[in-house]
Order: C-alpha cells, then sequence, then structure tokens
C-alpha cells in the first residue's frame, strides 16, 4: 500500500520520509514542514493513491510547495505487558502482532479492528473500533494513557484518569457533544478526559509514539454464524435479532453481518450460503456465559429457525469476515476511485430507518454490499461504481448524511474523516466546534504543519473527493 517514494506533481511535491528516532522526529517537525503522518497507510479516508491530485490545487492556493509523508513505520518499536495488566507499546506496533504479543501471555486486547495490520497508534488518531466493541466497548475508554509530540518538539503524557484541563471555548463544545456520549464516536472528537485530546484527532496535534492499553486475560471464544433471508427482502429476523442480542453485551464480544451481495465478492469456497444474510456472533467460551447465551439467544428465537445456525472455526470466521472489506478496497484501488460507502452508527431506535434508507439504495443502479458491525447498529454501505458513476453515489449518501444529522446519529464512526469525509461533516460542525479546534491547534500546532488540510483546520472550500 505504500506510495512512490519521491512524486513531483504539477503544482506541489510530496515526499515520502521515513522517522527512526524521537530526535530525528523532533528535529523535522520543528523544521515547520506541512507534514501527513502515517502509518500502514490502511485508512479508508485518506485516498493515498490519488493524493497527489486530490490535494495539488488546495496546496498551490495555501502556497504549500511541498508536503511530506512522514512514515512512522521505522521508528523504533517495542512491547510490554505491564504488571497491572495494561500493553504498553512503543512506536509502530500493528493489531495483529499486539493481539499475539498478549496471547504468548495469557492476555488479549479488548479491540478487534478487521484491518489487523493497521497500526495502535494510528487506531488512537482515528479513534478506531471494530469488532469487539460490541462486548467490550470503544478503544477510547482503553486507552490509560500515552504520549504525543506537539508542533514544538514537546513529549506530552496524557492520562486518562484526569479530566481535560477546561478553557474557554470548551463547555459549550462539551454540551454539543452530549447527543452523542452513547456512540463509538460523535460527528467531532469527544473532549472530555485528556487522553481524548489526541483521540480521533487523525495527527493533526501531533504524532502518537506511545500508548497504554488495557488487556483482558484470554479466554477461548466460539463463533456461530446464522443465515437468514436478505435483509432487503425481509428484515424481520434482522430486527428480533438485533433487539435481543442487546442483552447479551460482554458474554457475545461480538456481532457482525455480511449481506448476501457482500458474500459474492468472496471466493466461491468462503461463501457460506448462496442467497442469504449471514450474522456472525463470537461468545465467550466460558461455560457458564456460553450456556446463557446458547440457552436464552440462539435457541430463542421466534422468526429464526434453529436449523439456520451454525458453529464455524474462529480462523474461518475472521478470514471470511475481512475477505469483504479488503475485497471493495482492492477494487476500488483497481478502478482508481475513491472508497464510496458508509460508516454510520445510529441509535437503536434509528436501526430500523437505516436500514430502509439503504434499501433505497438499489435505485442508485450500481452494485452495493451491506456489511459491519450489526449489534452496535453500525453499518457500512458500499457501492463500488466506475468514474463515470461516481456522482450517483454522491448524491445518494448527501440524503444519508442529511438523514443521520437529523437522527442525531455518527456519520463516521470509526474511519474517521480524512479527506474523503471532509465535504459531508460540514454540516456537522459549526463556530461551536470550529473554535475549539482552532483553540487546540493554536496551542499544539502554533503553525499549522500537522496535516494542514484535516478537518480541524477547515472548513475549505471545494472539496478533496472525487
Ligand atoms: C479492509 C479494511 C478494514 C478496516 N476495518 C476497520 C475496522 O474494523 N475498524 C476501524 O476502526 N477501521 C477499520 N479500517 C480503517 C483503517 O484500518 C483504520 O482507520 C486504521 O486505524 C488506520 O491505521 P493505519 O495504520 O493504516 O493508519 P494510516 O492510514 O497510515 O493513517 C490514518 C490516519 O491516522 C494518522 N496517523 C497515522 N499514524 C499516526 C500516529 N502515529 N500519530 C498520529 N496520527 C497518526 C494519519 O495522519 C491519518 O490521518 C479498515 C480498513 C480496511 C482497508
Amino acid at each position: 500500500m505504500g506510495l512512490n517514494p519521491y512524486i513531483k506533481g504539477e503544482h506541489m511535491e510530496l515526499i515520502n520520509r521515513y522517522f527512526k528516532s524521537y530526535d530525528e522526529l523532533k528535529e523535522f517537525i520543528q523544521s515547520k514542514e506541512p507534514v501527513l503522518f502515517v502509518s500502514s497507510q490502511t485508512s479508508t479516508v485518506i485516498p493515498y493513491p490519488l493524493l497527489e491530485e486530490r490535494l495539488a490545487s488546495w496546496c498551490e492556493k495555501q502556497g504549500i510547495e511541498k508536503l511530506v509523508l512522514g512514515d512512522l513505520t521505522s521508528m523504533p518499536s517495542n512491547m510490554e505487558l505491564l504488571d497491572n495488566g495494561n500493553l504498553y507499546i512503543k512506536g509502530s506496533v500493528n493489531w495483529e502482532e499486539a493481539i499475539a504479543f498478549c496471547q504468548k501471555h495469557g492476555r488479549t486486547i479488548k479491540t478487534y479492528p478487521t484491518e489487523q495490520l493497521a497500526c495502535i497508534p494510528a487506531g488512537v488518531a482515528t479513534s478506531a473500533t471494530g469488532e469487539r466493541c460490541f462486548g467490550f466497548g470503544t478503544l477510547r475508554e482503553q486507552v490509560i494513557s500515552l504520549k504525543f509530540m506537539d508542533g514544538e518538539g514537546t513529549i506530552h503524557t496524557l492520562q486518562k484518569k484526569n479530566p481535560l484541563e477546561p478553557f474557554p471555548e470548551l463547555q459549550a463544545y462539551q454540551e454539543a457533544y452530549l447527543p452523542y456520549q452513547a456512540l463509538k464516536n460523535g460527528p467531532f472528537p469527544r473532549l472530555k478526559v485528556e487522553t481524548d485530546l489526541v483521540i480521533g484527532a487523525e495527527g493533526q496535534l501531533g504524532p502518537i509514539l506511545e500508548v497504554e492499553l488495557e488487556t483482558t486475560p484470554y479466554e477461548e471464544v466460539r463463533y456461530f454464524f446464522i443465515h437468514l433471508p436478505c435483509w432487503e427482502e425481509d428484515d424481520t429476523p434482522h430486527l428480533e435479532l438485533f433487539q435481543k442480542v442487546q442483552a447479551f453485551r460482554g458474554n457475545v464480544l461480538s456481532c457482525e453481518i455480511l449481506d448476501k451481495h457482500s458474500m459474492q465478492l468472496l471466493p466461491e469456497q468462503d461463501r457460506l450460503k448462496q442467497d442469504r444474510d449471514i450474522i456472525f456472533l463470537e461468545i465467550r467460551g466460558e461455560e457458564e456465559a456460553f450456556d446463557d447465551v446458547f440457552e436464552n439467544l440462539l435457541f430463542g428465537f421466534e422468526s429464526i429457525d434453529d436449523e439456520w445456525i451454525f458453529e464455524i472455526p474462529e480462523e474461518r470466521f475472521h478470514q471470511i469476515r475481512a475477505g469483504v472489506p479488503r475485497a471493495i478496497f482492492e477494487n476500488n484501488q483497481r478502478l482508481g476511485v475513491e472508497k464510496k460507502g458508509s460508516d454510520v452508527q445510529v441509535r437503536q431506535e434509528n436501526f430500523k430507518d437505516l436500514l430502509a434508507f439503504y434499501r433505497k439504495g438499489k435505485d442508485v443502479g450500481l452494485p452495493y454490499f451491506l456489511f459491519g458491525h450489526f449489534g452496535d447498529a453500525h453499518l457500512h454501505y458500499n457501492f463500488t461504481p466506475k468514474t463515470s458513476q461516481v456522482e450517483l453515489c454522491n448524491i445518494y449518501f448527501k440524503g444519508l448524511y442529511d438523514r443521520v444529522l437529523k437522527w442525531k446519529g455518527s456519520p463516521f464512526a470509526e474511519h474517521g474523516i480524512g479527506l474523503i469525509k471532509q465535504r459531508y461533516i460540514r454540516n456537522f460542525h459549526s463556530e461551536t466546534q470550529y473554535k475549539v479546534f482552532k483553540a487546540l491547534k493554536t496551542k499544539y500546532d502554533p503553525n499549522n504543519i500537522f496535516f494542514p488540510m484535516g478537518f480541524m483546520s477547515g472548513p475549505f472550500e471545494g472539496d478533496f473527493s472525487d
């Protein structure tokens, strides 16, 4: 997924630079060059292969001739399991490495993003969530402390246990956040405790260097799938499952969906059932927990036949679950188009409405795929358009975000805003948010060098997306 090491555009140069130590990073930051720090480059909201094209005219208007793509993956990395059971990571450790490390020590981390090669500090920067958010809650709550470097090259340590130091514009911002508290991420980052400062800030206040994460004892888990009629034709079983599974959070760790269209993206041997949606449940294997789910949830449905329920090996679940977003990601890269998909989470009472809106996506007349974090009412609805069909998708998604605004849902619940989603976020932000973003940028990034085209420096005229 890397870029060419050196790309010269018509109006500006995009320079790939690798950092190998804190001293080198500090010296670079003090040189005040505009930079977009990156880790594994799996973001779905930054079109890395199209970056130079998307940024050229904006950079020209801003008088930016060079933008450094600051690759942090060569920084020295390390993992340590602390006496309190927390995992301390330094540098660009990815989720897969952290899970394997914890497992060797009889522990596991509580966040499980589908893209395991993404890095943990980047996950903190984007306020990533993932499958196990259903059972364990958000990454934001699992970050106990962290270190980041600001625009002067100073390293700050932030603690979750400390409230964020108040400043004049903060109170109105915090009040505006109240309706979104129960969602994974609101349309603007939560700013309540110290660690919130950089969680979801997408690197705009400086690179995150070290993170202390909560873990939990490792235990066996079991995976089941339930095949259902397609949600477009009959969502009665989906809605029954959605309602009932809420009472089993904690014993059910994840509740994911791949709809019948998504299954078509997989190699034939991975398709679990022809023409059916698949809902996966990850269930704690501990006897009492498992029995509770087995007896009171799995075999107690009115609209789901017992014969639609099967157990599946863990590895196969992960392979199938990750296969769908990867296929869409690769398809878009091949066609040279940006991702045209949603990352919307709604309140439980709006879940039926969300499905109804996605049902209307059929009228756009393009292939579509629904998958994601079903139990959390957080679904990814994706089109795979050709370049000439992109505008049709944009119109549809504009309608979706208008609804999400009314429902007070989360337009971008885990992938962030990046560049691609900036055109849609504008209606969710007002002076209340812009004043706070400005205050934070002035304090921590006074020269506005970190991701200067990010949402904290906006709103901008025009778009960074196709
Ligand atoms: C197939 C697929 C599945 C996915 N599934 C999930 C999922 O389940 N849950 C989820 O949340 N996301 C998911 N994503 C999105 C993506 O993986 C996440 O946004 C992830 O956190 C990005 O990590 P990265 O290392 O690739 O970061 P990058 O793409 O390199 O960077 C992402 C953002 O973080 C900033 N950044 C990177 N490193 C740092 C740092 N050290 N300090 C400060 N800022 C930094 C960058 O400037 C950029 O704004 C998925 C993506 C794909 C392609």
